[in-house]
Order: structure tokens, then C-alpha cells, then sequence
């Protein structure tokens, strides 16, 4: 099995950044292993503006933000970036397998960083009941299928979620001439930003009703109507307060999971609630030799942020490394 001296999984922001971080204190070897065809990661569909305000003091896009690493990480011999890699195995000893096309490699790292970032929580883990029809879609899914595919998934949309998803979506379905009906929140507030409750709902006329819940989906085929109730503060449905709106299309956009199911391969204690890495400190795991960063060391909402800890995750590797040299 080649040997090498850091793996990194995963070349969104946090994975770049820990690869530059870990070089600058002096790793000379690094591999960052992709999965998809592009670095960037989820930032390469967020096309709006609004990333790189701490980090660089400017405005970015997704896109645009991404871009300044991967130049970096282009511009450095040392670093391997081997694209279409999708590691399917992580043990103890840092053995690692990856999936590239028409190959399965294998690989010993002397330490790994995992950079995996997250999943989006689903309608059946929020149990909206009714029935099956097609239309229901998670609202990052949906962002990448407008920006990236160049497809518009419906006409008439409902919301469910306020956080800054949700209501990044809302608006950009607006922008592409879908009717977005609703952003529906059991909350009594948003846990979105600001900004984005103005930019996103307010100046484009989006009512966003609070304390309410979709509480059943209807549709044969495609979606047809949703049922909303508002509910109390105990979550619980208020009696007479149900009505329906009708749509074609439901985006989902109720939080994320962070991505550690190569970590608990690896024997890594995990949290059950939150789906991270136990650890005593952030970017560690319960693995020695085993560091987290990002989205899938804990949900982030600011890729700025993203970026400072996820260097610090290359700098603990690195020291990890010279420690055990
Ligand atoms: C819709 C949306 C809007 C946002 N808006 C903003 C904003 O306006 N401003 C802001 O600052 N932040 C925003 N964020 C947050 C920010 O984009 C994220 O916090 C950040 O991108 C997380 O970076 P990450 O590298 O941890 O994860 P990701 O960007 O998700 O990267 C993880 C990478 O790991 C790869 N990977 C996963 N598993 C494997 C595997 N087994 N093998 C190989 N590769 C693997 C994935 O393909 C992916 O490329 C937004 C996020 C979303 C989703």
C-alpha cells in the first residue's frame, strides 16, 4: 500500500484550507481526495453573494470564493489533488480506499483530515406525512439542480424552513419566475440571517409564516396543495387554524448532518445527536492521527469561518506529523 504523509477527504473550503495550512507548516506531502469533478464543494452552487466578508473584506460568490483556494492549491507541487475520488473506507491504522474511475486505490496516510461537510435533513426525518408524489425536493438539492444543472423544479413552490437556505432558495426560485407561495417555519423566529429575511422574502413580497408547520403533503403524481397549521409553543397543532396552499413543489430546507461515517468506520466516538466527531477540542477526533474540519466537524453558517478553523485543523496535523516523526 503507498504510503503518504497527509490525506485529506474532501476539497470543499475546509478541506483547501487545511491543506494549505498543514504546507505552510511544513507537511511536504499532501493528497486532498474529491469526489466530485470540481474542488469547491457546496460553495461552487451558492452563486449569490455574500461569502468572504471576513475572510478577504470583500463580497463574493460562492464560486468566486472557492476560486482564490483553488488557485493556491493548484499553484503547489506538493499538493495531489486527485479528483473523482470518492473514499469509501477509513480504518484505525488511516488505511484509506477511494473509488476513481475505473480504479480502486488504497492508501496509508501518516494522518487524515476529514473534510467531508454535511448532508441535508430530509421531509421523512421531519415526518411530513401524506402521500408520495414527485416534487418534494431537499432545498440545497433544488439549488443545485437551478445552478449548476440548469433546471427550474416546478412552477408553484412552498418552503418549508427559514434558515438561510430556505430562504436563499426562495428567492432564487423567484428570480427564475417560480410562484413561491410560502416559507413556512415552526419557529417564532428565523434562524437565517437577517439580511436574507429582507433580501430574500420581504423585498420580493414572500410571506413567511411563523409557528406554523406543513402538516401533510397531498398529490397523486405530482404535488398538488399542501395542508399548514399554525401550532403553539409546546409545537403542538392550534385547532381551527389549518388551511391549504396550492403548489407543485416543496423544498425542504430543515438543517444539515454532518458527513462522519468514514470516522465511525475508523472507530471514531461520535455524537448521536449531532452526528460530530466527540472531541475535547474542535478539528480533533477520538482517533489518533484522525483530525475534522468544517461542515463536518460541526454546521457552520459562515464559510469565512469555515476557512480560520479548518487551518487550524492543518496546523494540528502538521504538529501531529513532526510530533510523530
Ligand atoms: C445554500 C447555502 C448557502 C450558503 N450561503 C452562505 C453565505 O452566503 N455565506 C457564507 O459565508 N456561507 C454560506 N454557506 C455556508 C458555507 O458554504 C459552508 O459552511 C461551507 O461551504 C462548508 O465547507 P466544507 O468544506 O466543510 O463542506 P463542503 O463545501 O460541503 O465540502 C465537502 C466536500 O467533501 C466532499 N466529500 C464528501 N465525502 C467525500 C468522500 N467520501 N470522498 C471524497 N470526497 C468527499 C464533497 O464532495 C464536498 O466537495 C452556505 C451554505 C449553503 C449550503
Amino acid at each position: 500500500m503507498k504510503e503518504r504523509e497527509l490525506v485529506i477527504v474532501g476539497g470543499g473550503p475546509a478541506g483547501m484550507a487545511a491543506a494549505l495550512a498543514a504546507r505552510a507548516a511544513g507537511v511536504r506531502d499532501v493528497l486532498l481526495l474529491e469526489r466530485d469533478q470540481h474542488l469547491g464543494g457546496i460553495l461552487n452552487q451558492c452563486i449569490h453573494p455574500g461569502f468572504g466578508l471576513h475572510h478577504f473584506k470583500e463580497e463574493l460568490t460562492g464560486p468566486e470564493y472557492a476560486d482564490r483556494f483553488v488557485r493556491l492549491v493548484r499553484e503547489d507541487p506538493a499538493i495531489e489533488v486527485s479528483l473523482r475520488s470518492f473514499v469509501v473506507k477509513l480504518t484505525g491504522a488511516r488505511e484509506l480506499s477511494f473509488l476513481r474511475p475505473g480504479a480502486l486505490e488504497e492508501v496509508k496516510a501518516r494522518a487524515v483530515i476529514l473534510a467531508t461537510g454535511c448532508r441535508e435533513r430530509t421531509r421523512e426525518m421531519i415526518a411530513i406525512p401524506g402521500s408520495r408524489p414527485a416534487g418534494v425536493f431537499p432545498a440545497g438539492l433544488a439549488q443545485k439542480m437551478v445552478n449548476i444543472e440548469g433546471w427550474i423544479p416546478g412552477r408553484e413552490a412552498v418552503i418549508v424552513g427559514s434558515g438561510d437556505i430556505g430562504l436563499i432558495m426562495a428567492r432564487r426560485m423567484a428570480l427564475e419566475g417560480v410562484r413561491v407561495k410560502a416559507v413556512v417555519e415552526i419557529q417564532k423566529t428565523s434562524r437565517g440571517l437577517v439580511r436574507n429575511v429582507v433580501q430574500c422574502l420581504e423585498d420580493f413580497g414572500i410571506p413567511l409564516y411563523f409557528q406554523h408547520r406543513v402538516s401533510m403533503i397531498h398529490g397523486r403524481d405530482r404535488v398538488e396543495k399542501v395542508a399548514v397549521v399554525k401550532v403553539d409553543d409546546d409545537f403542538k397543532d392550534l385547532p381551527g387554524t389549518g388551511f391549504e396552499i396550492a403548489c407543485d413543489t416543496v423544498l425542504v430546507s430543515v438543517g444539515l448532518i454532518p458527513e462522519n461515517e468514514l470516522l465511525e468506520m475508523a472507530g471514531g466516538e461520535i455524537n448521536r445527536r449531532t452526528n460530530t466527531p466527540v472531541a475535547p477540542a474542535v478539528n480533533l477526533t477520538s482517533v489518533p492521527g484522525i483530525f475534522a474540519c468544517g461542515n463536518a466537524c460541526k454546521v457552520y453558517d459562515l464559510a469565512d469561518s469555515v476557512t480560520k478553523d479548518s487551518e487550524l485543523a492543518g496546523r494540528l496535523a502538521a504538529e501531529y506529523l513532526g510530533a510523530a516523526a
